[in-house]
Parts: structure tokens; C-alpha cells; sequence
């Protein structure tokens, strides 16, 4: 198999700080910064700090319950701090066909303008 530091993704030079971001919310398992890329006025991505196979909700297991639901939480965290828990969306993009395209699971939250429904 190949091991998780063969597969190292732009998250986890984040995660160690290699490469800068705007740290929006952490604690221990997760960490929330800033999207390079944002598609609204609030655009923050929510991550597990520690990867565990979890490199996409569609290869979530039993063992991932716990920290899928802090990710869960810490989203509506940001939300909070963020001054859109009158609205806000989160997003997950699971494979190719959902246009994932950073292979370590992560929660977009975006807020600050009307969302239109259904998304594209
Ligand atoms: P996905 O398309 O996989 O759901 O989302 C990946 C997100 O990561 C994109 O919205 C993209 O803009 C963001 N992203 C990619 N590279 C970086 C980076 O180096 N720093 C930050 N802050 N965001 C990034």
C-alpha cells in the first residue's frame, strides 16, 4: 500500500506550516483556513489535521465517525466566527466527478452571499 507521506497533499504543508494560510479555527483534530480561491465572501475549508485514509468522504469508515463529526461541528464554529450563522453552506466534494481536487477530506463553508439552489 502506499503510505500516507508518498501521498502528501498541499493540506498537509499547511497543516505543518510549510506553506502559509489564514487559520480561521483550530483545535486539536481540526484545523480551518481560508480557500486561496474563494467563491463567496465567507470561504473557509475545514480539515482533519491527521489525514487516517480519509482522503475522501466516499472511503469514510466506521473509525471516521468521531472526527467526521467534529468537522461537522467546527464548521458551524467558523460559521459562528464568522458572522453567517444566519446562512451559510457546507460543501463536500467527494471523487472526480464531484470535482475534488485535493485528495484530503475537507468542508467548505461559504457564506456571506445568497446561495443559489441546486448548486451546479
Ligand atoms: P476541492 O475542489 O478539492 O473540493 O477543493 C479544494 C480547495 O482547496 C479549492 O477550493 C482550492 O481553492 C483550495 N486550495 C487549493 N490549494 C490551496 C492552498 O494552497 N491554500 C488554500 N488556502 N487553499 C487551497
Amino acid at each position: 500500500p502506499v503510505s500516507e507521506t508518498e501521498t502528501r497533499t498541499i493540506f498537509d504543508k499547511i497543516i505543518a506550516k510549510e506553506i502559509p494560510s489564514t487559520v480561521v479555527y483550530e483545535d486539536d483534530a481540526v484545523l480551518a483556513f481560508r480557500d486561496i480561491s474563494p467563491q463567496a465572501p465567507v470561504h473557509v475549508l475545514v480539515i482533519p489535521k491527521s489525514r487516517d485514509g480519509l482522503t475522501e468522504l466516499g472511503k469514510a469508515g466506521k473509525r471516521h465517525e468521531e472526527i467526521l463529526g467534529r468537522l461537522l461541528h467546527a464548521a458551524k464554529m467558523v460559521a459562528e466566527k464568522e458572522g453567517i450563522l444566519e446562512g451559510f453552506r457546507v460543501v463536500i466534494n467527494s471523487g472526480p466527478s464531484a470535482c475534488q481536487s485535493v485528495y484530503h477530506l475537507h468542508l467548505h463553508v461559504l457564506g456571506g452571499r445568497q446561495m443559489k439552489w441546486p448548486p451546479g
